[in-house]
């Protein structure tokens, strides 16, 4: 089986990290394709879609099977779930797509979830501060609630969204991102302050649907 993974990566951290491993073994996954979301006008990434990549194929690169594709990032467009799990099912065969417990909590939000269920099966990590009962009522609603499991990480309560604010504070990521990534952060001078100007208005980008 093949898991998919998608994301903003802006920029990727531990608990993309955790959430890739624990799937990789959880599922027994042959590969794990890694997806750097495209433009999307509802979520403000500013970061362009290349460093994205490089940043991704950093974080992910000791994770057993992973890979990182530019597939979602060569479109221009933004990829509803749908039609990524649609091309990735016909080369790949049967697919998990993995999501954390935030992004299943919209699920019925998404652009034909019934249909997304039918390509692919849904693996949802659970991620702290989110409480279960909501997301197991949200799947019993499901035409086929077998289609989605929930496997646990060991929590790394860690976002994107701080990490940028961090870096803008000078603050350190040691301990919240892989080494490389931090190293391509600093290298590249990415989310300081007063990079932070130069870089609007490059890319917007997704949550999933
Ligand atoms: P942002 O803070 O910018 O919203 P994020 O940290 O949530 O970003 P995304 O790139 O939007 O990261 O998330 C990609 C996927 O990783 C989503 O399915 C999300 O649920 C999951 N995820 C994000 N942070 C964690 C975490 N700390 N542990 C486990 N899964 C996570």
């Amino acid at each position: 089986m093949t898991g998919l993974f998608g994301g903003a990566f802006d920029p990727p951290h531990n608990g993309h990290v955790a959430l890739a491993r624990a799937a990789v073994e959880r599922f027994a996954l042959e590969r794990l394709v890694v997806f750097p979301t495209g433009v999307a006008p509802h979520k403000d990434v500013r970061t362009p879609g290349e460093v994205r990549l490089r940043l991704a194929r950093a974080a992910f690169a000791d994770v057993p099977g992973a890979e990182v594709s530019d597939w979602e990032l060569r479109r221009g467009v933004p990829s509803y779930t749908l039609e990524t799990t649609r091309w990735a099912g016909e080369r790949w065969g049967e697919l998990i797509f993995l999501v954390g417990a935030d992004q299943f909590a919209a699920f019925e939000t998404w652009y034909r979830p019934e249909e997304v269920l039918e390509l692919a099966r849904l693996g949802v990590a659970t991620r702290p501060g989110y409480d279960r009962t909501r997301l197991e009522e949200l799947r019993g609603r499901l035409r086929d609630p077998s289609r989605v499991e929930f496997f646990e990480i060991e929590p790394v309560a860690v976002s994107s969204t701080e990490l940028r604010e961090r870096v803008a504070r000078g603050g350190s990521l040691d301990g919240l991102v892989p080494p490389d990534v931090a190293r391509l952060i600093a290298d590249l001078g990415l989310y300081r302050a007063e990079s932070s100007a130069e870089a609007a208005g490059t890319l917007g980008e997704t949550g999933r649907g």
